[in-house]
């Protein structure tokens, strides 16, 4: 990709993400811990993020979707890569043929997956998911007890374990946890002989009555905090590494006058002569729009870390910052601005576009210029 000053420059520490995944790996040293992937892997890029796991030792991969499997398979011959939302209608046979497990969550994937294996003559791999409490995706309880009664119409699937899916992991005290806990207990009872697997990242640090066989973590490999925004000592304890760095360039900064405004809608109005800095980024980037007048960014200036305020909206291209508070040297045209990572806790970004770092994460741009660093990455990549 042809690359200019202006551009602004994601950065993807894959040494921090294997850093971050032997931590979360240590929490349960009795279980095996895989890596989830879906979302290109939460918008870093499986591509380069599965395989640097892969070198590192994790074995066992989660995508949601059949495409994401498949697309997977080429840059991870080996591994276990299982579907979440099941096999699409009619891939069976590519699934198969690539050598994936699907998680199946409904009777109807599972008579589909057996029909594939009685038709291919061979026994085929496959993950169950019990509905525990989510109402979202997994067998219900009805469901889950008829093949537990008739475990042929599992015939010809290998079932390697299964699965539930924690609805308030992040809240330590909520009754749903324990309640879900148990419900999972009482089923793996009815499945001997399975593995079970029942936490994402904020799961494992509920505890070792919630870890089983594997865990799932996703959101804490990518740097941000499996239990969200907060800073009690609890939030500080689960501090991951940091993975992801966004930076964008500024492009002019302009002097603006008491009562002018900035952007548009007119809204914001400048209090104070300001200094105004124009960023090359926008919700066209991914840099939500949510964050208009709320978000914030952080400038290295000769005196260390400056945070400046978003000033007005955001818009398809371009931010802008009120820089007022950095000497004008510390600002120029060019200066990189920090809008995730290097200073700009991704929890706290996410909180003042009042979602979460999933969504800040997986919404990252194709515009930027992704540099890898780490674990063997070769340098820049897609
Ligand atoms: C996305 C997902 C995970 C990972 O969750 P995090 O909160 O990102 O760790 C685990 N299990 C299931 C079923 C998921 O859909």
């Amino acid at each position: 990709m042809t690359e200019f000053g202006d551009q602004a420059i994601l950065s993807i520490d894959l040494d921090a993400l294997v850093a971050n995944w032997r931590r979360l790996a240590a929490m349960a040293p009795g279980s095996e811990c895989a890596g989830i992937l879906k979302a290109d892997a939460y918008g870093t890029g499986a591509a380069m993020a599965g395989p640097a796991l892969w070198r590192a030792g994790c074995r066992r991969f989660f995508v949601a979707h059949t495409t994401e499997a498949l697309d997977l398979r080429k840059v991870l011959p080996d591994a276990v890569i299982h579907i979440l939302h099941g096999p699409a209608p009619g891939a069976e046979p590519d699934i198969a043929a690539a050598g994936l497990s699907p998680v199946l969550s409904t009777p109807g994937q599972i008579a589909a997956w057996a029909a594939e294996a009685r038709r291919l003559g061979r026994a085929l791999p496959a993950a169950l998911h019990i509905d525990t409490g989510m109402n979202r995706l997994g067998l219900t309880d009805a469901e889950a007890a008829a093949i537990a009664d008739d475990p042929s119409r599992l015939a010809g699937i290998t079932l390697d374990f299964v699965m539930t899916h924690l609805a308030c992991a992040e809240e330590a005290d909520s009754p749903h946890n324990p309640a879900q806990r148990d419900r999972f207990a009482a089923w793996r009872a009815r499945f001997p002989g399975l593995k079970g697997s029942l936490t994402n990242s904020a799961g494992i640090f509920l505890g070792t009555g919630y870890h089983h066989d594997i865990l799932r973590p996703g959101i804490g490999l990518y740097g941000a905090n499996p239990l969200g925004p907060g800073d009690t000592p609890r939030h500080r304890a689960a501090r991951m590494s940091e993975v992801v760095h966004l930076q964008g360039k500024i492009l002019q900064v302009r002097s603006v006058d008491r009562g002018q405004t900035v952007g548009y809608g007119a809204g914001y109005i400048v209090e104070k002569p300001s200094r105004i800095a124009t960023v090359a980024v926008g919700y066209a980037d991914g840099f939500s729009r949510a964050l208009s007048g709320r978000g914030s960014a952080v400038i290295r200036g000769r005196q260390g870390h400056v945070r400046v305020p978003l000033a007005g909206r955001v818009s398809m291209d371009l931010i802008t910052l009120d820089v007022s508070a950095l000497a004008p040297e510390d600002c120029l045209p060019g200066t990189a601005v920090s809008l995730l990572g290097g200073g700009v806790d991704i929890d706290d970004q996410a909180e003042a576009a009042r979602t979460n770092a999933y969504e800040l994460l997986t919404q990252l741009g194709h515009r930027y210029r992704r540099i890898y660093a780490g674990a063997g990455a070769t340098g820049a990549g897609a």
